[in-house]
């Protein structure tokens, strides 16, 4: 039996690794979809394999999102095609190289595709998810954004940008009906490491997670409305303890008086 449509899924980076693992287990969960990323032929293989096994319908957009002509053509899907209810922010790389070994072209378009992308996409859904008091955004930020020090440091800060602006995003839009998510996941096992230089065979195998594992977390997060998902954290109170220090910080980071600890003249 077929479930009942819960809107459409538009998906970015949807042809492989943890973008794909979103589309199918979104389809299971009764989303049409929208699978956006570069590789046409890997975007309609997934689409034709997932339609057949959910009956859902899905479409592609072959799009290269650092391309300013192709992310207008997806924004234009997501202001134009009111059935979407959910947006995933996926599509993004990453390097282990660090800053300095690393080329600035290369950086930019990191820059392009995890922050400026992921932001034109959120401003291009979100009215529309406003206007029909219901949507959600889930953006796939990293861990490395709570540790920029651990990955090429552009990467980091590239998805602390995505962390903060998804926690931004929620204070503003919890009041409309709309859900925002941040997945932060840690080393998972696709081909970004491999694209970033770095083999994910070469990291210890303890520390890398399933994308199947991966995602089934965040998506149980979701349903429990956690903002800020960390699947492969066990320590769930480390993080609450750092995120309620981080907000109790708030109210003291301004004053029109210098702190003591400087000599004043
Ligand atoms: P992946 O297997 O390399 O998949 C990346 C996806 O993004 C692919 O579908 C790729 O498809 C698409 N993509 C890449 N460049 C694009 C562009 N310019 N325009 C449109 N689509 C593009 O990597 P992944 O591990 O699934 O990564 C997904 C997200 O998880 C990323 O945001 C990444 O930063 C984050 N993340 C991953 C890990 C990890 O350890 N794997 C850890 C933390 C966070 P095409 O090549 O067909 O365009």
């Amino acid at each position: 039996m077929t479930q009942q449509s819960k809107g459409t899924a538009l998906i970015t980076g949807a042809s492989t690794g943890i973008g794909s693992i979103y589309a199918e287990r979104l389809a299971r969960r009764g989303y049409d979809l929208v699978l956006v990323a570069r590789n046409r032929e890997r975007l309609n293989a997934l689409a034709s394999r997932i339609t057949s096994e959910t009956q859902r319908n899905v479409e592609v957009i072959p799009a290269d999102l650092s391309n300013a002509a192709d992310l207008v053509n997806v924004e234009r899907q997501l202001r134009e095609d009111a059935s979407i209810s959910l947006l995933v922010n996926n599509a993004g790389i990453g390097t282990h190289t660090s800053l300095m070994e690393s080329d600035v072209e290369r950086m930019a378009e990191m820059i392009s595709l995890n922050v400026t992308a992921l932001t034109r996409l959120t401003y291009a859904a979100v009215p529309g998810f406003i206007a029909r008091q219901q949507g959600a955004v889930i953006n796939i930020s990293s861990i490395a954004g709570l540790a920029p020090e651990l990955l090429n440091g552009v990467y980091g800060g590239s998805k602390a940008y995505v962390t903060a602006f998804s926690q931004s995003l929620h204070k503003e839009l919890a009041d409309k009906g709309i859900k925002i998510q941040a997945v932060l996941p840690g080393a998972t096992a696709t081909d970004f490491w491999q694209i970033g230089g770095l083999p994910v065979e070469n990291l210890d195998p303890g520390i890398v997670m399933s994308a199947h594992d991966l995602v089934d977390g965040a998506l149980q997060d979701f349903d429990n409305d956690v903002l800020i998902s960390i699947p492969s954290l066990h320590d769930l109170h480390a993080f609450q303890h750092y995120e309620a220090s981080r907000q109790a910080l708030f109210s003291q980071l301004s004053s029109n008086q210098l702190a003591p600890r400087y000599n004043a003249k």
